[in-house]
């Protein structure tokens, strides 16, 4: 089994049972494009379930088959349309589907040094022209004693995704868990497919 099932069969750090307060400011100030959002590393699903309560047409993966069930007995239980679907973020089946949106709490930080690049290609290639990518992921100001993911730098993200997407901004944010009182130090990147 690996690490992300296992993950599941508990209640993880990062499942806190509701939206990412970061992500729950973006709509609020608008800045998603309205349409269709892919939600990569779903998880549980409550960013992709807030976002379809918020008027966006919502496809979650993720590749951890217990995580998607469980984001699709959550949308049932709240009354809630969200297309989940278990499915790589390295490799993403879209069909002729372009998105408006992606958006990714938490995927990112994961990856490989290649890994990222892969993941970069495959965002810009789902979106369309002018779609926007919207990336949490913890920043090199975080501690690492608690172990964790990877720290990323504002230097990292501007070297993987320069090249296909027009870099908005890093802003620092905090990175709601169930291990943190105030959230985990991380930086929110709003990113346009060029
Ligand atoms: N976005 C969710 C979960 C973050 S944890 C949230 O904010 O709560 C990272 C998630 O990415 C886990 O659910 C893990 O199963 C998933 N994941 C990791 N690698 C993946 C990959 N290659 N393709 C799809 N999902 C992946």
């Amino acid at each position: 089994m690996s690490f992300w099932d296992d993950a599941y069969r508990a209640t993880p750090p990062w499942d806190i049972g509701r939206p990412q307060p970061a992500f729950v400011e973006l709509v609020r100030n608008g800045e998603l494009n309205p349409g269709r959002v892919l939600d990569v590393g779903c998880g549980t699903g409550e960013n992709a379930i807030f976002l379809a309560q918020n008027g966006f047409l919502v496809t979650g993966i993720d590749f951890v088959q217990n995580a998607i069930r469980a984001a699709k007995a959550r949308a049932a239980e709240r009354k809630v349309k969200v297309d989940f679907r278990v499915g790589n973020a390295l490799s993403i089946e879209s069909g002729k589907d372009e998105f408006d949106n992606v958006v990714d709490s938490g995927l990112f930080h994961i990856f490989s040094d290649e890994e990222r690049l892969v993941f970069a290609q495959e965002a810009a290639r789902i979106l369309r022209k002018g779609g926007n990518y919207f990336m949490m992921c913890f920043s090199d100001k975080e501690s690492t004693d608690w172990g964790g993911p990877r720290r990323v730098t504002r230097r990292e993200i501007r070297q993987t995704f320069s090249r296909l997407f027009k870099i908005n901004y890093i802003h620092d944010t905090l990175f709601a868990t169930r291990i943190h009182n105030t959230g985990g130090r991380a930086y929110l990147t709003s990113a346009t497919k060029d």
